[in-house]
């Protein structure tokens, strides 16, 4: 019955997305890609994947991931909006719950720094995705806790995929000097939370993580919409 269910949902979002390519992938409203009802029918995931990483909504899910394959490979800008708008109610709740917000001297700016692409993915890519849904928490920030900048943490060189080297060391190996940083001033002592679209193994996120900490940031955290 269940699965009955499942093919059914897959298949309305198919034929939505095919009849009503400007409309909600979950339930056909007009004018938004991903309306918030249909993302809050979305189960979050209970635990954080890695330590101090943590991921709104499981990969799993088609309306996610679908979602944020368009967002990637398929130009759809327009899903970072919604994203976006997740992560920041979730952020919000998080800082609080995990009492992040104030630090030694009180309010805290929280630097969000979303995982750079390459040079050479985001010329053929024409911009990064991350950096889209880090926009889009910072617009509905009315109160300055966060802040952006997609310059400071750059990625040195392509990388092969993570996914395709099943062999963990060779995995960490591949990420070494991956990422670096420029103008160091700017994350000095700050407080930052790295953005990704999704978390999988967490060797990206954590090697990113740790470029930064290394460079001199107070504390380092790791957003992504999914995992
Ligand atoms: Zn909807």
């Amino acid at each position: 019955m269940f699965m009955l269910k499942d093919l059914f949902t897959n298949v309305k979002h198919v034929v939505f997305s095919l009849l009503f390519p400007e409309n909600c992938r979950g339930c056909g409203k007009a004018d938004v890609l991903l309306c918030e009802e249909c993302l809050a029918l979305v189960p979050e995931n209970h635990e954080n994947p890695y330590k101090n990483v943590w991921s709104i909504f499981p990969y799993e899910n088609r309306l996610i991931r679908k979602s944020i394959q368009d967002l990637k490979f398929k130009n759809r800008k327009e899903f970072a909006a919604p994203l976006g708008a997740a992560l920041y109610e979730y952020l919000i709740d998080l800082l609080a719950d995990e009492n992040l917000f104030s630090g030694n001297c009180g309010k805290v700016t929280w630097l969000i720094v979303p995982v750079p692409l390459s040079k050479e993915r985001l010329k053929t890519r024409g911009y990064n995705q991350a950096g889209l849904i880090g926009q889009s928490i910072v617009d509905k920030d009315k109160s300055d806790i966060f802040i952006m900048d997609n310059s400071v943490l750059y990625k040195r060189h392509e990388t092969v995929s993570q996914v395709e080297i099943k062999d963990r060391k060779r995995r960490l190996e591949n990420l070494k000097g991956l990422f670096a940083v420029r103008n160091a001033q700017l994350i000095h002592k700050a407080h930052i939370i790295v953005l990704d679209d999704v978390v999988t193994t967490g060797a990206t996120m954590r090697e990113a993580m740790k470029t930064l900490r290394s460079a001199g940031a107070r504390k380092v955290i790791g957003l992504s919409v999914a995992h």
